[in-house]
């Protein structure tokens, strides 16, 4: 069965991430696809090598042009994200890269979010003005922001959601509808919800793209990404910046991440549940102010879920009731959560945004962006929710007894 030509009767996205993208009964047969780890690929003679380069007869040639791990991984994720074709890149910031400098070029002006991913960030508020590029950044709450912002001479419209780090949401339809109005290229990362809890593509959304870092390979194994879109944008991507740039992705990696895939339902799922109570108890505690997950009512988001998000997601953000200094010692008191950033790993981490993710923004800019000094992400993992729980609350009783300790100490000095 050809699972991509099926279109009548499309399998569930979670049978996609199993079988999508697989050429069934070549290999020997092998259940699992081999891992195709060879930088170059042999010619039967000169005239095959010749037809290859070009373009006249199919087949691979070298491998940053193309290999067959690479892109059984990129047919999977065009499934996922119901879009025609898949480029798969070195890293995250490959995509992005990627992604934006295929299409920009001097004299051009992209509008972007003004809270985005820290190095996506740095490439639109650092490099692209050296290139000439112009770029706006905006809150995109509402679509009067949008057209102001809009010019001649804009070319493109860059955003992720939920954003990063305090999970509020953008309104795709508007985002996508404004860009098809404008006839101006839609750029979504969708690291954050992966293509089982939201497919931009609904929305009308041009490009996709992910950090596969994070819940596509999702065992903390890889540094990867990959770019979707149509084929005609895909063919402009690997024929120019890919090629060229060079940030293609290795094999091994895309073979890892394929495995990753696998999974990926099953993870997913879990991620929310887990998170969604673990934000629940977060908002109960007295020692936290404020709780940023789309799961709870109470967020800006979760007015969005049903509508273009399937789940919340696996990242909570909070503000611990306190000082700086007592923020530290809370994130340095947990046990099971690794202090460390990333998201979307089996295991749960726990990081300070202001002065890790986000540190290539200016204090001023990261108050704009609404990240406040207090602010904590957790990427909630897959283990046992209960002892998620207990590692948070020994950790915030460790605060409470810093606290009692210093009022005893300082009625005792005096
Ligand atoms: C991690 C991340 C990136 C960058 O991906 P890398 O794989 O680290 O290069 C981009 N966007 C988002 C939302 C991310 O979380």
């Amino acid at each position: 069965m050809n699972i991509n030509n099926n279109k009548n009767k499309a399998p569930h996205p979670d049978t996609l991430c199993i079988h999508a993208g697989k050429e069934k009964g070549a290999y020997h047969g092998a259940l699992t696809s081999p891992l195709f780890q060879t930088s170059t690929f042999v010619f039967e003679n000169a005239a095959q090598g010749a037809a290859r380069f070009a373009g006249e007869e199919p087949g691979y040639i070298y491998t940053r042009l193309g290999n067959p791990t690479t892109r059984e991984l990129e047919v999977k994720m065009a499934a996922l994200e119901k879009m025609e074709d898949a480029a798969a890149t070195a890293t995250g910031m490959a995509a992005v890269s990627g992604a934006l400098l295929s299409f920009l070029e001097a004299g051009d002006h992209i509008i972007a979010c003004k809270a985005i991913y820290g190095c996506s960030f740095a490439l639109l508020n650092h490099q692209l003005p050296k290139w000439g590029i112009e770029v706006t950044f905006i809150d995109m709450d509402n679509i009067e922001e949008f057209n102001q912002a809009l010019k001649p001479n804009t070319k493109m419209v860059f955003a992720e959601t939920p954003i990063n780090p305090n999970l509020r949401v953008l309104d795709l339809e508007m985002f996508g509808n404004f860009c098809q109005k404008h006839n101006l290229i839609s750029v979504i990362d969708n690291t954050f919800m992966s293509p089982l809890l939201q497919c931009p593509a609904d929305f009308g959304i041009d490009i996709v793209i992910h950090s596969a870092t994070k819940y596509l390979n999702g065992h903390g194994d890889v540094i990867a990404g990959i770019i979707v879109s149509s084929a005609e944008k895909i063919e402009t991507i690997k024929l120019t910046i890919l090629k060229d740039v060079g940030g293609t992705m290795s094999p091994h990696d895309a073979w890892l991440i394929l495995r990753g895939l696998k999974t990926l339902s099953v993870r997913m799922a879990r991620h929310c549940e887990s998170a969604q109570t673990v934000a629940e108890y977060l908002e109960m505690h007295p020692l936290v102010s404020k709780v940023y997950y789309p799961g709870l009512p109470s967020h800006q988001g979760h007015q969005f879920i049903g509508k273009q998000m399937k789940g919340a997601g696996g990242v909570v953000g909070f503000e611990l009731e306190g000082s700086v200094e007592e923020g530290q010692a809370f994130i340095d008191a947990m046990q099971l959560f690794s202090i460390a950033v990333s998201l979307g790993d089996a295991e749960s981490l726990i990081q300070h945004p202001a002065s890790m993710t986000h540190s290539p923004y200016t204090p001023e800019e990261r108050l704009s962006a609404g990240i406040s000094d207090g602010l904590i992400r957790i990427s909630v993992g897959l283990e046992n929710v209960n002892d998620l729980i207990a590692d948070l609350k020994q950790a915030f009783d460790y605060i409470l007894a810093l606290r009692s300790d210093s009022v005893s100490t300082a009625v005792s000095w005096r």
